[in-house]
């Protein structure tokens, strides 16, 4: 027999740093990857068309460059009104179908000779490449 009390738990003394406002949400950015292309301070959206990608994963940003899938749930910023803070500029404009000239110059991939916009490695060995760098990253995080 249990005897716990399930009171209400104590908020305890007013925080003088809350402000009564309006709470805007604030993302933090992807996760970092040395393959991934895409700017590392802000979070970017993935394409809806994605479903739902592994966290971890290396995928397209609606910005066409490379992030991390987030280890959070995502959320889906298509559908959010106002949008939330510290989202890729690129990435927004991208979603409302504003051309931001995001264009990268290309070249040819080291790995496969593919062109590829990505700086020297094109998306697809990119991704094999940070599948196995993630994978060692999670089997010991010291390395
Ligand atoms: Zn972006
Ligand atoms: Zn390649």
């Amino acid at each position: 027999m249990t005897t716990q009390t399930a009171g209400p738990v104590g908020a305890g003394a007013g925080h003088p740093t809350s402000i009564h406002q309006e709470q805007h949400m604030s993302l933090t950015p992807n996760p970092s990857s040395p393959f991934a292309t895409a700017t590392p301070d802000v979070r970017h959206i993935l394409p809806s068309t994605l479903g739902n990608p592994r966290p971890g994963a290396l995928v397209l940003t609606d910005c066409d460059r490379l992030a991390v899938v987030p280890t959070e749930p995502l959320t889906d910023a298509h559908s959010l009104d106002p949008l939330p803070d510290g989202l890729c500029p690129d990435c927004i404009a991208a979603m409302q179908g504003v051309s931001r000239n995001t264009e990268q110059p290309s070249s040819e991939c080291r790995e496969c000779a593919a062109v590829t916009r990505h700086d020297g490695l094109c998306v697809l060995c990119r991704m094999d490449a940070h599948d196995e760098w993630w994978a060692q990253q999670q089997a010991d995080p010291s390395a």
